[in-house]
């Protein structure tokens, strides 16, 4: 090839690059990873493109990388960043914003084949890969009678979830999922390979426990703690909203009283408005790791009649997860605060502080689809002083907190129109419930990142001390800023 030639075929690969149709990283990585890079407009690129949300959906990366081992993501991390090139990292796909695990132009790490489960010899501890949803994980546990702490919904990916925290329904035993990893395995900003424990790589371990992902670095394998477990009793009651001023007291009362006389006992509160089921319903999950029968504390839970309908059986992890499923193919949105569990009244006057919003917000949908929860579940005393094991998570809960309660908000909609409003509505709607527990002095503040809105500051709710620790640790595992800089989604520091 004559020089000239050389320039013409140099400008024009220029060309294709500035045009955004095959940018060169991409190429990079392609090269580098052989049959690990998925272009646009391939069949494997549309399969990579499911989300659970639309908003994340509808992004479109420049490609996707789906890396098979711990050495891969060190490959494509120094391409990246070498390259300056914005990135993002998909584990389960979970979050519902746009930008959350997935993005525009750039490239998105997506973990999905990296889905080993490897149970240790003693079985006190699973070998689990970042690609994997619980329910992967479940399928291979149940039939060995063991179990992990972990999502209770089937799809959820284990990435995420542990990363930010992870309640389950072993919470009352064990504490959150962050709280029962034994050791991660992280690729760091530059590339290199590490593993944080208790006592290896220490702070990186502490982090890694509820501070989330986008700043550390890319966890390539968790090592969780797994226990015998059989079948759970669960109960799933749906009564008409109407009852929630009689139903809303016991919950709050499970949550101070109930779980003390049973701490295992786990459950959530929700509120729905449902045209098919004619306006706002309640819908009560209970369950527990090994009563046969209704356990004590939910008992009262179990007066009402009629009731839509009452599903109470024992069953496996699977089987659970499974029936909690909650399936894709909307936009989504979370946000949530938390306050002191004590005043029922609190709960019965946020429910209708929040159904005065849902009625704005269907005139609003104007028929188009629109599904909006009130989520309220307990954090009991117990469970926090459980997170307080191995020098603690980054969360920033003290037993002295408790028992809190969380309320989240969550909307499932249809019109693209309504995502700027609906977003913007349930902000406020939380800054309004944060003023009336304020006035009340039941305020708590405490951001679970993990049902939390982009638009809140959930390190700032972790504490001072503890944000400007994330801060200091991020800078440490990440000097030159690379991850900072490039690793878009989620909550940064
Ligand atoms: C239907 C449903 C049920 C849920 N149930 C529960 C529940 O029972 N308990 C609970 O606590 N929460 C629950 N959640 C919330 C859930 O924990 C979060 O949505 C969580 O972020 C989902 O994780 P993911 O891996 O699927 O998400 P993703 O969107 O893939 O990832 C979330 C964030 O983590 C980052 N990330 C992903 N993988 C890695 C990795 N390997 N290393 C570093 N960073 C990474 C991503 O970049 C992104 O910033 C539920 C959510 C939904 C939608």
């Amino acid at each position: 090839m004559s020089r000239l030639d050389q320039a013409l075929v140099g400008l024009a690969l220029a060309g294709i690059a500035a045009a955004g149709l095959r940018p060169s990283v991409c190429d990079t990585l392609n090269a580098a990873l052989p049959g690990l890079v998925t272009f646009p407009n391939t069949p494997l690129y549309l399969q990579e493109s499911t989300y659970w949300s639309n908003r994340q959906a509808e992004l479109q990366p420049s490609c996707f990388v789906t890396p098979r081992t711990a050495q891969d993501v060190s490959k494509a991390v120094k391409i990246i960043t070498s390259r300056n090139t914005p990135f993002t990292v998909k584990g389960g796909g979970h979050t519902g914003y746009t930008g959350g695990s997935n993005i525009q132009d750039g490239v998105t790490i997506d973990l999905l084949y990296m889905k080993e489960v490897k149970v240790s010899k003693d079985r006190k501890t699973v070998t689990v890969g970042p690609g994997n949803r619980w329910v992967d994980i479940y399928e291979q546990l149940d039939p060995l009678g063991l179990s992990v702490v972990g999502g209770r919904a089937d799809t959820v990916g284990v990435s995420g979830l542990t990363l930010g925290g992870g309640i389950s329904y072993f919470s009352g035993s064990y504490g959150w999922a962050c709280d029962n990893v034994k050791l991660y395995e992280v690729v760091t900003a530059s590339g290199d390979i590490l593993t944080a424990t208790p006592t290896t790589n220490k702070d990186l371990y502490w982090a890694l426990r509820g501070g989330g992902g986008s700043n550390f670095g890319i966890v390539t394998r968790f090592d969780i703690r797994s226990f015998d477990q059989g079948e759970l009793w669960a109960s799933s009651l749906i009564l008409p909203g109407a009852f929630n001023t009689s139903f809303i007291p016991l919950i709050q009362d499970f949550a101070v009283n109930g779980v003390k006389r049973d701490p295992l006992a786990h459950q959530y509160f929700v509120m729905a408005y449902s045209a098919d089921f004619g306006g706002y319903l309640i819908l009560s999950d209970q369950f527990h790791p090994s009563a046969k029968t209704i356990p004590e504390p939910f008992k009262p839970l179990h007066q009402f009649a009629p009731v839509f309908s009452n599903n109470t059986r024992l069953a496996n992890v699977t089987q659970l997860s499974r029936d909690i499923h909650v399936p894709g193919g909307h936009r989504q949105n979370f946000a949530v605060t938390s306050v002191a569990a004590t005043s029922a009244q609190l709960f019965i006057d946020y429910t209708q502080m929040w159904k005065e919003l849902v009625d704005r917000m269907l005139v609003k949908a104007a028929g188009s689809h629109l599904l909006p929860l009130l989520v309220i579940q307990p954090i009991p005393t117990h469970i926090i002083e459980l997170m307080q094991v191995n020098g603690g998570n980054a969360l920033g809960l003290k037993p002295s907190d408790g028992p809190l309660m969380l309320v989240q908000l969550s909307f499932e909609w249809s019109d693209p129109a309504l995502d700027a409003t609906l977003e913007t509505e349930a902000n406020n709607m939380i800054n309004k419930f944060n003023q009336v527990a304020k006035q009340r002095g039941l305020y708590k503040g405490f951001i679970y990142m993990n049902y939390a809105s982009r638009l809140q500051d959930v390190y700032a709710s972790y504490g001072l001390p503890n944000a400007l620790k994330l801060k200091l640790i991020a800078l440490k595992y990440d000097p030159f800023g690379r991850f900072k800089s490039l690793w878009r989604g989620y909550f940064k520091l």
